[in-house]
């Protein structure tokens, strides 16, 4: 692994063998695997637990930390491009981490850079990092990643984390219930993907009745950011909040409730101190976690697998671009790629299904 930009890029294997490291630099801190690297931070987008994260889990193995934390503070304000930024700072760093508002922007990042480059999230895109905490959290938790019933709950539209948790668990014979509104349902390519893969889903306004059977329950806050307009967001905000009354005694004993943080009004704070309630663990888990991926990005730890051949066919068409408004072709200089599969075609850098 070099870049870490979508959860989809690491097979099984490979997510179990950053898990397993995980759990050793968890158990056996090694404040020196780094020392000497520079990691570079750069946060488009403002971030207070991820970026916090990421530079804990980078001093926990010795590497040194430099970025910012707002564009505010870079010169894209200036008006520079993304390109010319990553120009820039690789030649002052060993990796880059880095959180976009655009989609496809850590995958074009990479195109460009010449060391590794770590997705801190883009736009409401992917936020593979999370992703890998999550599973992190369950297996260690529920001692498995297979067979489970996992409840999303909140924003299924702008949620990335929700989106990348989703391809993850894709492979291990999960189930899915996606509870939210019409509105901010699961985006349709998602849903076909799902639907061609023959994989368990059911899309639902409401988690009362599927509560008994579940055994993760996935809350997220609904991404006020991301609507185009506030009306929208008003329909829908507040709109599911639990707490104790609404799940103690009403699910399974070993169920337990994850959050990606932050919350607002999704999970009560009478929950808190319930066994079922497993977000902050899951938020303190991002530091062995993102400590593996600085890792294996910078060499320092080998995963003995062996290099997956790129499964789908990419190719360049100058002329069509990405529908998706907010994807990156939309905004920087790149070779407008397309993953073809065979249950239709998807643009390289943000995902989307793309007619061409
Ligand atoms: N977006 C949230 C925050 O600003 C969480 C994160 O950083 O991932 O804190
Ligand atoms: N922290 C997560 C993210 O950055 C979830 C959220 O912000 O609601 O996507």
């Amino acid at each position: 692994m070099k870049s870490f930009l979508s959860i989809k890029d690491l097979s099984v294997q490979e997510i179990y063998s950053i898990l397993d490291l995980a759990e050793q630099l968890d158990r056996h801190p090694r404040p020196e695997i780094l020392s000497g690297k520079i990691i570079g931070s750069l946060f488009f987008e403002p971030s207070t637990r991820t970026r916090l994260s990421f530079i804990s889990a980078a001093y926990r193995v010795g590497a040194k930390v430099i970025g910012f934390d707002s564009p505010d503070a870079s010169s894209i304000k200036k008006g520079e491009s993304l390109r010319d930024t990553i120009k820039m700072v690789e030649a002052y760093t060993d990796a880059i981490v880095m959180r976009h508002s655009i989609e496809g922007a850590a995958k074009f990042a990479a195109e460009i850079s010449r060391v590794p480059i770590l997705n801190a999230g883009d736009g409401a895109n992917e936020h593979p990092s999370q992703t890998l905490l999550d599973v992190y959290t369950i297996k260690k938790q529920l001692g498995t990643l297979e067979n489970l019933k996992v409840a999303f709950v909140g924003d299924m539209k702008y949620g990335r984390t929700v989106h990348s948790l989703v391809k993850a668990l894709s492979n291990f014979r999960c189930s899915f219930y996606f509870v939210a509104p019409e509105i901010i349902q699961l985006p349709s390519y998602l849903v076909r993907e799902l639907k061609e893969r023959g994989i368990p889903y059911q899309l639902l306004q409401n988690y009362e009745e599927i509560l008994p059977q579940i055994d993760v329950l996935y809350m997220t806050r609904i991404q006020r950011e991301r609507f185009e307009n506030q009306e929208d967001f008003q329909r829908v905000s507040g709109i599911y909040k639990i707490s104790k009354d609404k799940i103690l005694g009403k699910c399974k004993e070993e169920m337990i409730i994850l959050h990606p943080l932050p919350r607002v009004d999704e999970i009560a704070i009478d929950l808190d101190d319930t066994k079922h309630a497993l977000y902050f663990q899951q938020a303190a888990n991002g530091i062995p976690v993102r400590s593996a991926l600085f890792a294996v990005a910078l060499g320092a730890k080998k995963l003995d697998i062996p290099e997956q051949a790129e499964k789908n066919r990419v190719d360049s068409f100058e002329k069509s671009r990405c529908r998706n408004m907010m994807c990156v072709t939309n905004y920087e200089e790149t070779d407008n790629k397309v993953i073809r599969t065979s249950y239709g075609d998807y643009c390289y850098y943000c995902g989307k299904e793309i007619q061409l």
